[in-house]
């Protein structure tokens, strides 16, 4: 069962293999049996009722796509009546009295919640190690990172705890640890899913998407997942296609891009891997060529003042007041405002909030702040260009395999360096998706193609024919129980 994606497991429900209830029991076992991977925060009380429910249902001929299925959410995601951490001690005790819309969505189309997923505190890390619930364990070896923020629905995926997880990515929250794990993952457009009820950490970047082992899961997720929504302004009233149907679309003739930025001086063996995919997409019909994406150097420094901005806004609302932890005995306003948010938040989360507190103020809002937004501009005009060329963009997903725990733990510039890749495509708005194409040292690498505004159907086209003449996304990591 467990080695079954979700597109098979449910051809199987519908043929009666197994049921819902006995899919759901054999993750809960195993979910319980890898306690030492931590890549869970909670899980759902009536799961298995809820998977009765939905095999009474479908015996009764009801046929949701997917119906019967058990998901992990990453822990942003509110549900109603559910504790939803973000990985912070801010929110330990929160119960989520309203669903996101990601999350009513997948249940309107018949999934189930099988729980929640450990995440970076506040979606803030590449590693997961600033989660308060500590750090996650990667299940191809357990002395890496799974990657972050979304590490828990990452290494929940690839150590077969679910079948696919949704999590959310602001700078490649989604893509690095899908790479890390040797799992398939896909940051939609800006604006493709509905952020209503997601925790935000910076909101014109936040992205939710679908994190599985291929990418037919992935489209099948994305296709119950996007939508416009009353409740999130900036969700796009862009016609949502059935992505699962262009799927099997002939490659010949697409274009994809090689940026040359992105290749000079890429580890030999990233290079490798990236030779490898160029060869079965080339034989698949799909055409090379260099394109250059001149700004791409400036993305790391733009994202680390426009994110750590919004989170600052973003966080103030955590006062103690309304919701969320509050200190003891405070001495008057200032003090429990002061003590609840030095309290519960952590180092990198507070580090954040200075910076981005630092770059709005006044007389820094231009030099900083304006600027970065100013150069953002210009990433998005450089893909702009390319795109008036190319249907996709290949390029790494990040710089190398999963690094060991606690290697970039004293070295913030060298842990936002692992989004050197990934981050451009947040600033522009574009999807993106990663995809499992080697591996480096025993370890999972991952290929990354950028498309062009709500082509999502071109990315997962490219992803399901690679996956069609590879197995990288069927391997799974052996684990010890
Ligand atoms: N690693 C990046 C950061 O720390 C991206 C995180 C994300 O996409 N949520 O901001």
């Amino acid at each position: 069962m467990i080695n079954r994606s979700l597109s098979q497991q449910l051809d199987d429900l519908s043929k009666g293999e197994y049921s819902s209830v006995e899919l759901t029991q054999t993750y809960l076992d195993r979910i319980e049996n890898h306690q030492s991977l931590n890549a869970y925060v909670s899980i759902s009380k009536d799961v298995l009722e809820k998977a009765r429910q939905a095999d009474q249902l479908r015996a009764a001929g009801e046929r949701k796509p997917l119906l019967g299925i058990p998901l992990a959410h990453k822990d942003i995601f509110c549900e109603a009546g559910v504790r939803t951490t973000a990985g912070s001690k801010m929110l330990d005790n929160f119960i989520s009295p309203y669903d996101s819309t990601v999350v009513s969505l997948l249940r309107n189309a018949g999934a189930l919640s099988l729980g929640k997923t450990n995440m970076d505190e506040f979606a803030m890390g590449s590693s997961n190690e600033s989660s308060y619930f500590g750090a996650v364990k990667n299940p191809w070896q357990v002395d890496r990172v799974p990657g972050g923020s979304s590490g828990g629905s990452a290494a929940a995926v690839a150590a077969r705890l679910c079948a696919a997880a949704t999590g959310t990515d602001t700078g490649g929250s989604i893509r690095q640890p899908a790479a890390f794990c040797g799992i398939t993952g896909i940051k939609p457009t800006y604006g493709r899913v509905s952020r209503w009820g997601m925790i935000a950490y910076a909101s014109s970047l936040d992205q939710a998407g679908p994190l599985a082992t291929t990418a037919e899961d992935c489209a099948l997720l994305l296709s119950a997942m996007a939508g416009a929504d009353e409740k999130d302004s900036t969700s796009s009233a862009v016609q949502v296609e059935d992505y699962s149907k262009f799927l099997s679309q002939d490659l010949k003739g697409k274009k994809i891009g090689l940026c040359v930025e992105y290749m000079e001086g890429l580890d030999p063996e990233m290079s490798r891997v990236i030779e490898e995919a160029i060869e079965v997409l080339s034989k698949l019909g799909a055409e090379f060529m260099d394109i250059s994406l001149p700004t791409s150097p400036l993305a790391i420094p733009a994202y680390y003042i426009i994110a750590p901005a919004e989170c600052s806004a973003n966080l103030s609302r955590y006062d103690g007041v309304r919701f969320g932890y509050r200190c003891e005995n405070p001495e008057n306003l200032e003090d429990l405002y002061k003590r609840s948010r030095s309290e519960s938040f952590g180092q990198e989360v507070k580090n954040r909030i200075m910076v981005g507190a630092f770059a709005l103020s006044a007389g820094y809002y231009d030099a900083y702040y304006k600027k970065a937004q100013q150069i953002r501009r210009l990433i998005k005009n450089d893909f702009l260009e390319a795109f008036k060329s190319v249907d996709a963009i290949l390029g790494p997903t990040t710089p190398g395999p999963a690094f060991k725990i606690g290697a970039n733990a004293d070295e913030p510039q060298a842990m936002y360096l692992q989004d050197i890749y990934t981050i451009s495509a947040n600033l522009a708005g574009l999807p993106a998706i990663s995809l499992p194409a080697g591996f480096i040292e025993d370890l999972p690498a991952g290929i990354q193609l950028i498309g062009n505004y709500f082509d999502e159907a071109t990315l997962l086209n490219l992803g399901h024919q690679f996956q069609a003449q590879t197995d990288w996304h069927k391997k799974a990591p052996e684990l010890s129980t």
